[in-house]
């Protein structure tokens, strides 16, 4: 068990009495988005905070479609970056953007009335790392929201695993979503009292929108999942890994065809990734297939919609690997490993590799015994239960305004 200390060692916490004192919440991208959308919500919705949203213009427009969805607007956005961006040049516009911001909206005197107490960045990007490198000169206490993943290896992910580890030794809070990632935190010599386990803010996310019932703007995707649960399984299928690209690919899409013969009765839908080699592969080995419906990758909200709505997941992305199990959909993994080992552990994930002979069996498997579906479908999702940002927003709320005096527990 890890509990929250004081986010700022040299800042005095706020006394309760300080009326909302200013929290920065931080995103760059549309993957940022997502995942902070639900702090934000929670900042905003818990009143203890005045939570001020920059979007540092990297993915402008699509962060704005996404914040919309909870009806968050940035309260500011930086210019984006024109002309050929190089990591160099990216980091360098985001921390001058900062900088002249915080200066012309707070000053310089940290303490100050309304200065920030803290900000809350995401992740492993550029545009984060180079936001919480503006911070600190700023001295605003950092807070790493999906913090301590690690590959160990500096050159993969290219250069998110620097940036990850850049922010881990700037921030005073690490938000940690698994206990794996706060395992490699204290490998990295941060001590236990500035680690949260939170669970990831992806699950919360998702859970939320799913329920959202947005439209599908596809109607066959409408059509196709309008049949009840009970008639007929519908079978959600994503595949766009590199390492899968030829042979691999086209093993997948074999398995994925005969499981669509055996169960004609099921619906199977595959947002197509559009990268060529995918598309054209799967492309044409299931075009024709008629309870298969290859459609163009789904706006998330309506892809969450469609999880939570699905049976079966068979697919190699990452994120759905964490987020289907979220929503109680078993989840069979077209790769020979996964770094989501926490999920293979839980059982929560089956790793059935390439061969379209162990994809349908692992497929029959799930869909024909009714009782190893229900104990699948019970299993515990190791990256979070839709509570994150709860944690996430409590922690800040101990940490920063009743000055450590009060330690809830957190972990489990
Ligand atoms: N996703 C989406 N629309 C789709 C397929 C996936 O919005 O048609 C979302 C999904 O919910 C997840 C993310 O995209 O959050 C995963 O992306 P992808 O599989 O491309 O990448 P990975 O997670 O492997 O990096």
């Amino acid at each position: 068990m890890t509990t929250p200390a004081c986010l700022h060692d040299a800042a005095p916490a706020q006394s309760a009495t300080a009326t909302r004192p200013t929290v920065l919440l931080i995103v760059g991208t549309r993957p940022e988005a997502i995942k902070m959308l639900p702090v934000i919500m929670a900042f905003r919705d818990r009143g203890r905070f005045t939570p001020v949203v920059v979007s540092t213009g990297q993915h402008a427009r699509m962060v704005r479609e996404v914040l919309a969805l909870g009806g968050i607007r940035p309260d500011v956005e930086f210019d984006e970056l024109t002309g050929r961006r190089s990591l160099n040049g990216l980091f360098a516009h985001v921390t001058g953007e900062m900088d002249a911001w915080l200066r012309s909206t707070f000053g310089d005197a940290p303490g100050a009335a309304g200065f920030p107490v803290a900000a809350l960045v995401h992740g492993d990007t550029t545009s984060a790392a180079a936001a919480a490198v503006a911070c600190f000169h700023a001295q605003i206490p950092v807070a790493h929201v999906e913090a301590g993943l690690r590959t160990g290896d500096t050159s993969s992910p290219f250069p998110e695993e620097m940036n990850r580890r850049l922010i881990g030794r700037i921030a005073a809070m690490h938000f940690a979503p698994t206990t794996t990632n706060l395992d490699n935190l204290l490998r990295e010599g941060v001590t236990p009292d500035r680690v949260v386990v939170t669970g990831n803010t992806a699950i919360d996310a998702l859970m939320w929108v799913s329920r959202l019932h947005v439209p599908y703007s596809d109607e066959h995707v409408a059509a196709a999942t309008e049949v009840e649960r009970t008639d007929a399984p519908v079978i959600v299928v994503t595949a766009h890994r590199r390492e899968s690209w030829g042979e691999g690919l086209v093993n997948i899409g074999r398995g994925i065809r005969r499981i669509a013969e055996l169960y004609p009765h099921a619906r199977i839908v595959l947002p197509l990734h559009p990268n060529p080699a995918v598309s054209e592969t799967l492309g044409g080995i299931l075009s024709g297939v008629p309870n298969v419906l290859l459609t163009a990758p789904l706006d998330y909200a309506e892809f969450a919609r469609l999880l939570g709505r699905a049976s079966l997941v068979i697919t190699d992305s990452g994120g759905v690997q964490e987020e289907a199990p979220a929503l109680g959909v078993p989840v069979l993994v077209t790769r020979e490993t996964t770094e989501r080992i926490e999920g293979v552990v839980a059982g929560t994930l089956e790793l059935v590799g390439t061969d379209p002979d162990a994809i349908v069996a692992a497929a029959r498997r799930l869909l024909d015994d009714a009782e190893l579906y229900a104990e699948r479908t019970r299993r515990v999702n190791p990256y979070g239960d839709g509570t994150a940002a709860q944690r996430i927003a409590e922690a800040c709320e101990h940490a920063l305004l009743e000055g450590c005096e009060r330690v809830p527990a957190l972990v489990a």
